[in-house]
């Protein structure tokens, strides 16, 4: 493997290949390390039936394994790998591999992504795949006609509720709070929408169901002298309660927001420091699709290109 290279992207969900088949098509040799999850968050979802060019939908693994082929194809070196820490104060730049060996490069991609949070329910995983989804877009198709349950209180949970609620015939939104954080427009959104019923004060302690989820286990004001025991009938359980931006390694480089996404100098994907990018959810707290992050990846790659020349590196 060389050690010094033009082009590292770091993460491989659709915003690391693409940005990869951007930059070998553009002869920038780049190197991607694939990291913890190769393939990215879409090799844990089944069907993805938005992503545009699969008219029968594609299940998030193949099309994983398409991207892959795509960017192996125009000459990117893929290794399994996970960048565990950086020093951008330094040209090259440094990235560390599995705290074993260093690359050093010109240009980085970020396309960590970002992981959904979980309550952390033994049953979310007994039952992932199975009615259990952090992502109403992507499977919220499947629950046509159906109950559903959104946890969350936040924009998201609102934006997934309303989302839901065009596809379900029922949705609770389970707050464990008497409020909603969501902004003002949002909330009003799901209060005045008569399929939402919002379960305030609320808590999911677990999932039941001998095929998938048929229910959940809630418990009204935990901890409270009225503590209530409910058991509600459901198909689908969502997660909303926010997901975390795999940016840890980079927080004493890079700008981030409050919530730890990077900030990027939009529309570009330029971070704070010249000549590194950042693409896909890492960097995107709003839209956090497949299609989106590939964009994203397009571009990074793009500026990474521009920025090469203008350095005659
Ligand atoms: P937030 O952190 O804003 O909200 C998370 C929600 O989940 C809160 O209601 C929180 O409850 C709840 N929660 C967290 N942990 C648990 C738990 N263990 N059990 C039960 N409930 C829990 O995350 P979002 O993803 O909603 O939003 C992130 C950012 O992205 C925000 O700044 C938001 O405004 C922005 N955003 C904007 C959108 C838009 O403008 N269209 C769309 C989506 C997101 P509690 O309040 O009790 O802490």
């Amino acid at each position: 493997m060389r050690n010094k290279v033009r082009c590292l992207i770091i993460g491989s969900g659709p915003a690391g290949y693409t940005a990869a088949i951007y930059a070998s098509r553009a002869n920038l040799e780049p190197v991607l390390f694939e990291g913890l999850q190769p393939g990215g968050q879409l090799t844990t979802t089944t069907e993805v039936e938005n992503f545009p060019g699969y008219p029968e939908g594609i299940t998030g693994p193949e099309l994983m394994e398409d991207l892959k082929k795509q960017a192996l194809r125009y000459g990117t070196e893929i290794f399994p790998g996970r960048a565990t820490s950086v020093d951008f104060s330094v040209r090259p730049f440094k990235v560390t591999i599995d705290n074993e060996y260093v690359i050093e490069a010109d240009t980085v991609i970020i396309s960590t992504g970002a992981t959904a949070k979980y309550l952390g329910l033994p049953d979310e995983t007994k039952y992932a795949g199975q009615g259990v989804s952090a992502c109403a877009t992507c499977d919220g198709f499947f629950y046509r006609k159906k109950k559903v349950a959104v946890v969350g209180g936040g924009d998201t949970a609102c934006e997934e509720a309303t989302y839901l609620s065009g596809l379900a015939d029922k949705v609770y939104l389970v707050v464990r709070k008497p409020y909603l954080r969501a902004s003002q427009i949002m909330q009003e959104r799901v209060m005045n929408n008569p399929k939402i019923e919002i379960l305030f004060e609320h808590n999911a302690v677990g999932l039941y169901g001998e095929k998938g989820v048929e229910g959940v286990h809630l418990v009204k004001r935990m901890g409270e002298p009225d503590e209530e025991k409910i058991d509600l009938a459901i198909d689908g359980f969502f997660l909303a309660i926010g997901h975390t931006p795999n940016t840890d390694i980079f927080k004493d480089f890079l700008e981030l927001d409050e919530v730890g996404y990077i900030k990027i100098d939009n529309p570009t994907s330029k971070t704070n420091i010249e000549g590194v990018f950042a693409a896909g959810d890492v960097a995107d707290p709003n839209y956090r699709q497949a299609i989106t992050a590939a964009g994203m990846g397009c571009r990074a790659a793009m500026d990474a290109e521009r920025y090469l020349s203008e350095k005659g590196l």
